[in-house]
């Protein structure tokens, strides 16, 4: 099996036995140390500021996403929410249950945020913004210069969803004035999902303290004074975390830039290769994680070839998974992966099904 969905990831031998031991007890001086490494690193790939804060909450992105809006606003806030796609969507509904005022950008699949979007709400009062920086449904990347600039002329709480951009894409927290960013243990991190991770910065640590929230386990307050000691208030994924450890020690070792290239190198091998098939990049900012396709062959009667054919095909006869599209993009996109343990044989293995497929007609 060959794996380019983007999410959960293929994960290398080492991460993978690791997740075969046993699971020691947590409530340890060992496991503290482990974790209070984990933060130093997770800080430190994310280039946040010293006094910055990382969490480590055992739940999904989906669950980072929820415990970041509910402890950063209130219904006293205004915010801004850029919806491109599904994830930006799921913003937007966090808001609504939430009962955190908001107003949404929409933005036509595949298409990238620009200046113009902006315009209409500088000064207007808004107090929060709220972006996925890589879309991952569509495949677009925002542009954090502009999203960073706005923010600060605005002076806006700025709240970022990393979480398929994290090590595929660089990351400047602190250079952006980014408040809160969060990602995820199954994209480019490459371990099991279930864990997820927030660094918040000076002002987002000072909204936790001030705001009253009700919940239990989404009280951020609790994680960062048990973090202080390498903590968390609830049993975590202890297992996940120790494969995040070994994880960021071995980003560590080699430097986060080539960690970065690599991935760079895995999508850009991917593209170039791509172009003898009948596909079209359907994005106009790419991340350097996934590549959103839409095939433009037409099948024998007359029909467009289906995206979600393909997967399908893939998956049932050439034992590969590309990542599908739900709703109405489902016969209109399918999106490649490049995240996680994966190689340019493996981008070799991914065209030379697509060229079968094509030479059998069915692209
Ligand atoms: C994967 C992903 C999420 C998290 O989804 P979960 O299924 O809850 O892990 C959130 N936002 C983006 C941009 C993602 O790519």
């Amino acid at each position: 099996m060959i794996n380019f969905a983007v999410g959960p990831v293929m994960m290398d031998e080492e991460i993978r036995s690791l997740g075969a031991q046993e699971i020691p007890y947590f409530r340890t001086p060992e496991f503290s140390a482990l974790m209070k490494e984990n933060e130093t690193l997770m800080k430190q790939f994310m280039g946040a500021g010293e006094k910055a804060r990382a969490l480590f909450l055992t739940g999904s992105g989906t669950a980072a996403m929820e415990a970041a809006v509910l402890n950063l606003f209130t219904e006293k806030d205004r915010v801004l929410v850029v919806n491109g796609g599904s994830f930006g969507a799921r913003f937007e509904k966090l808001c609504q249950v939430l009962q955190i005022p908001h107003e949404t950008i929409y933005l036509e699949s595949g298409k990238a945020l620009r200046k113009e979007h902006l315009t209409a709400y500088e000064g207007q009062g808004f107090t929060g913004f709220l972006v996925n920086v890589h879309e991952t449904s569509t495949g677009v990347y925002y542009d954090m210069d502009l999203i960073a600039d706005f923010c600060r002329r605005n002076q806006l709480v700025l709240l970022v969803d990393a979480i398929s951009s994290f090590l595929a894409d660089d990351f400047q927290m602190e250079q952006w004035g980014v408040d809160l960013v969060l990602t995820g243990s199954q994209k480019a991190l490459a371990l099991p999902p279930g864990l997820s991770v927030l660094v918040l910065g000076e002002r987002a640590v000072k909204r936790v303290q001030e705001h009253t929230v009700h919940s239990i386990y989404f009280d951020l307050k609790d994680y960062l004074k048990d973090g202080e000691r390498g903590q968390t208030p609830y049993t975590p994924a202890v297992s996940v975390l120790i494969q995040l450890n070994r994880r960021l020690k071995r980003i560590a070792e080699k430097g986060l830039s080539a960690e970065l290239d690599r991935i760079r190198r895995q999508a850009e091998d991917f593209r170039e290769k791509i172009k003898s098939l009948p596909f079209e990049i359907m994005s106009e900012s790419l991340s350097f994680g996934e590549t959103p396709l839409h095939p433009t062959g037409v099948r024998p009667d007359g029909t467009p070839v289906s995206a979600y054919r393909i997967f399908e095909i893939l998956k049932d006869e050439y034992d590969i998974f590309v990542c599908p599209n739900g709703g109405a993009l489902a016969d209109r996109i399918f999106r490649v992966g490049h995240m996680g343990h994966l190689t340019e044989a493996d981008n070799d293995s991914l065209i030379s099904a697509l060229k079968d497929m094509q030479n059998r007609g069915l692209l």
